[in-house]
């Protein structure tokens, strides 16, 4: 099955670093125009120098009057990765307010954010585009001291089915892929004591975390033409842990 995304314009979050580079990179290969989205320049730097034909977009996502004018002004875009994210720990009781604030405003007001005004541009020109939104299986299981980016997660899976519910019509898909954990920066900060990691391992039916291209591989066939009659779901990448 081959993949080609030529003369598509495509838009990757959280680009600078981990699945959002490899995804960013993936499309590039595939033929896309793509630009890579982040907040720190130096790693869209290095992404550059690996993959020259890929545009660098600085920008923080948490601003979002800020966030409007930069993706405006880099016109129609026909597939769109919402991957940038941040995550904390912290026990229910002791979770406080603005550790929601600033995890919801990356993990969820920005995808609300940046893909109106995507959608927007599709809906002007009556184009058909592809969107997907990288959630977690945290979204439908409870994970211990996760909880504030467990809510952001599972507010995600639902605005991926409101959105394909009123973009169907317009011919834009919208879909979510749901990993379990991979050991990207993010991974590594949460899942390398041997403590923690081993029962989570013990939980996934295939006894092993999702690699970072298994991720991409998902993202890739669901924003492709291949996934045609696919919109509203959530494609789970977590090795079979929620079928148990
Ligand atoms: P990383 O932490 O490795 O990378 C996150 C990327 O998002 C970085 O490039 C980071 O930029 C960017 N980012 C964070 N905040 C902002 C912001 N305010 N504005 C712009 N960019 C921002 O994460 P992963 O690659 O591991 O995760 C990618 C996606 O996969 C996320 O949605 C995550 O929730 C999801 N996921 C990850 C799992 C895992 O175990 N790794 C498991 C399940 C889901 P900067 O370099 O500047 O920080």
């Amino acid at each position: 099955m081959e993949i080609k995304f030529n003369g598509q314009k495509a838009l990757v979050t959280g680009a600078g670093r981990g699945i959002g580079r490899e995804t960013a990179k993936m499309l590039s290969k595939c033929g896309a125009t793509t630009y890579a989205l982040s907040r720190t320049e130096e790693h869209l730097k290095t992404l550059v120098e690996e993959c020259p034909a890929i545009v660098p977009v600085v920008c923080d996502l948490s601003n979002w009057d800020r966030t409007r004018e930069i993706v405006s002004s880099l016109g129609p875009i026909d597939l769109l990765v919402n991957n940038a994210a941040v995550a904390s720990m912290s026990a229910f009781v002791d979770s406080t307010k603005e550790e929601f604030d600033d995890t919801f405003a990356v993990n969820f007001y920005a995808v609300v954010n940046v893909s109106q005004i995507v959608v927007k541009g599709m809906l002007a020109d009556k184009r058909h585009g592809s969107i997907v939104n990288i959630s977690s299986e945290v979204s439908r299981m409870a994970l211990k001291n996760h909880g504030v980016y467990c809510c952001t997660k599972g507010a995600l899976d639902a605005l991926t089915r409101s959105m394909a519910l009123e973009l169907g019509p317009h011919g834009i898909r919208v879909n979510c892929v749901n990993p379990t954990v991979v050991l990207t920066e993010m991974g590594i900060k949460y899942w390398t004591d041997p403590i923690k990691a081993a029962p989570m391992l013990d939980r996934i039916p295939l006894k092993k975390f999702a690699e970072v291209e298994d991720v991409v591989h998902s993202i890739i066939f669901l924003l492709s033409d291949k996934a045609n009659s696919t919109t509203g779901s959530l494609h789970m990448v977590d090795g079979g842990t929620l079928c148990c």
